[in-house]
């Protein structure tokens, strides 16, 4: 006896069709499935959506092309040193300040101004949807080992939060604010380049 079975639900194991390619299995696939990353973390440790192969769940990385200007590795490195060792020695003074004159919510507008400078310096890609534009998957580990170096950020710590410190209590303020202005104006200088950077892509796109 036959069973009146659609062919079409039977999910295609040969692997020809799909508009991506796993780069792990090499099996072909129209919608990538999504993956807590880093799994079973403890609460503490912030997870997101990882796209992943749906026949091997292998962890891919969405490649534009082009790819959208990224800062050098060590450039990101020391924002992101930068953004935190402002965000260490944010000094009381300040948010003494911010508490009497604009009163108590008003004190988290400091550390949202340093995350907020450092993401448009550096533009994480965590925007950049899987799947949309053109371009390719590639295994996400291949890429991992070899974005962050860690020097840099921790120089850019060690070097501004030890200016800080070692400076007397009073001129604190002013130390800080010297800092977070040099901060801005590289972030400035990020974005300027950012611009410039993806004009250059769009007139030599073809
Ligand atoms: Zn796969």
């Amino acid at each position: 006896m036959e069973l009146s079975q659609s062919t079409e639900a039977v999910p295609d194991l040969t692997g020809a069709g799909g508009r991506f390619q796993c780069p792990a299995c090499h099996g072909k696939f129209d919608h990538c499935t999504t993956a807590l990353h880093p799994a079973n973390a403890r609460w503490y440790v912030p997870q997101d959506h990882k796209p992943t192969c749906p026949r091997c769940a292998a962890p891919l990385e969405w490649k534009r092309l082009p790819e959208p200007p990224q800062l050098p590795q060590d450039l990101q490195g020391i924002a992101l040193g930068a953004a935190w060792a402002l965000w260490i020695t944010i000094p009381p003074a300040l948010n003494q300040w911010i508490k009497t004159q604009l009163g108590w919510g008003f004190v988290i507008l400091t550390p949202l101004a340093v995350i907020g400078l450092f993401f448009l310096a550096v533009r994480p890609a965590l925007w950049t949807t899987a799947g949309q534009g053109t371009g390719h998957f590639v295994l996400a580990r291949s890429t991992a080992s070899s974005r962050r170096k860690p020097w840099m950020t921790l120089l850019s710590i060690v070097g501004f939060a030890g200016c800080y410190w070692a400076t007397p209590q009073d001129h604190r303020l002013t130390v800080w604010a010297a800092g977070f202005g040099l901060a801005a104006l590289g972030c400035l200088l990020a974005v300027a380049w950012r611009i410039r950077t993806e004009q250059g892509l769009r007139r030599s796109a073809p």
